[in-house]
């Protein structure tokens, strides 16, 4: 029988949106107090022998699976407007990202109120250094994805083309009950990009906000128009995914186009009021150039301002990039020393030991306020208004 996916050891290393099931190992009181705190309505699991299809045949499921942003084209086609690829469908077709489903000449969201795991982790591993650091967050993800991307680091989750991954049945407000009876500050949705479940992903940030929980999204920012309006206006943060920086790398290793994620960064930072960190995956031979790299930090000056922190990751051998290297510690340390010389502030190495890289200095004093080692920390410094308490300058983020 399946079982639930929450809290346990924290793995040191390894980037967020690693499969969640190696983080869970419940204690025998923790599995006591969530039968007791929760009284079985949060985590449902279908029953010895139940199909998905069975359980998911529910009316809450029946009634909120209904997707927003369609459109008949004029050749009867719906068009889906969540994220540029715009996929049109013929009665029974699904999308890219193969969770919308035209289903009864209207769109559906096939994985409404099902999740492929949750866990609690620590805020940092999202990767989030200036968002209540050392909070615990609950994150949950579901299973698709609306990027192709070659070397995708979860390709078990988004790339999954049958639900048998999808265990767990959790509607927004069990989820918003499951952070609060595990006193988690926030509720990320991780694993999978959440914009292609919008509709749960939305439902349960105001599920969330209403019950006093944070949200996060971390996405790799695909998405538009009406949609990107409605999907960010119940979070409170974001980690948004900027794969590398230029057309030709999106194009042939994402699938997708550079220009829009960097329209949904833009938007985010200046348009939205929520908390944004930017993380880039550096790949060997593929998007770690000086040359792309020094471009996309000028591009972040430029149009987001010193004060966005910026995480660069380390890539392990994965889906249809296992023919390129693990990324060298020396090439995160480079990719940040590179960065900090363009001028950015904010800085972070991950997925790989490296003290340094993990801390947060004062810009203006260089001293360290908050020394992590991987997503433990060592040492906090900051004063409660987010100040430094050498010199007084004000570090940006929610503290
Ligand atoms: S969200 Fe999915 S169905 Fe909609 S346009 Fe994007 S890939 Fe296509």
């Amino acid at each position: 029988m399946a079982r639930p996916v929450c809290g346990g050891r924290f793995s040191r290393l390894g980037r967020d949106g690693s499969t969640p099931s190696p983080l869970f190992s419940p204690s025998p009181l923790f599995s006591l107090a969530l039968a007791l705190a929760l009284a079985g309505t949060v985590c449902r699991w279908p029953a010895a022998g139940a199909t998905i299809a069975g359980t998911m045949a529910t009316t809450t499921a029946l009634v909120r699976n209904r997707a927003r942003h369609w459109a008949f084209e004029a050749d009867g086609r719906i068009r889906c407007d969540v994220c540029p690829r715009q996929c049109t469908l013929r009665e029974g077709q699904r999308g890219l990202c193969f969770v919308r489903k035209r289903e009864n000449d209207a769109l559906v969201l096939t994985t409404y109120g099902r999740s492929s795991g949750f866990a609690i982790d620590p805020i940092e591993k999202k990767p989030l250094h200036h968002f209540f650091p050392g909070s615990r967050v609950l994150s949950f993800g579901t299973a698709g994805c609306n990027l192709t991307c070659s070397f995708c680091q979860n390709w078990n989750i988004s790339k999954a083309r049958s639900f048998e991954r999808l265990q767990s049945e959790a509607s927004p407000e069990d989820l918003a009950r499951m952070a609060v009876a595990h006193e988690t500050r926030s509720v990320a949705f991780t694993y999978n990009d959440p914009v292609i479940f919008l509709e749960y992903a939305v439902d349960t940030a105001r599920a969330c906000r209403n019950a006093g929980i944070e949200t996060v999204a971390v996405t790799a920012g695909y998405i538009f128009g009406a949609a990107r309006r409605e999907f960010f206006a119940p979070m409170t943060a974001a980690n948004i995914d900027l794969k590398g920086f230029t057309e030709d790398f999106y194009r042939r290793e994402t699938g997708a186009h550079l220009a829009p994620v960097l329209d949904t960064i833009r938007y985010v930072k200046h348009e939205t009021d929520l908390w944004l960190e930017v993380t880039t995956l550096l790949i060997p031979g593929l998007n770690d150039s000086d040359e792309d790299l020094k471009r996309q930090c000028d591009w972040m000056l430029t149009h987001l301002g010193k004060d966005v922190p910026l995480h660069f990751s380390a890539f392990h051998p994965a889906y249809k990039r296992t023919d390129c290297p693990r990324t060298p510690l020396s090439t995160l340390t480079r990719a940040r020393s590179l960065a900090l010389s363009a001028g950015l502030s904010f800085v972070y190495t991950g997925n790989a030991r490296d003290p340094t890289g993990a801390t947060t200095y004062c810009p203006n004093c260089q001293t360290a306020l908050i020394v992590r080692d991987g997503y433990t920390i060592e040492q906090y410094r900051l004063a409660k208004d987010g100040t430094c308490p050498d010199c007084g300058a004000r570090i940006p983020g929610r503290f």
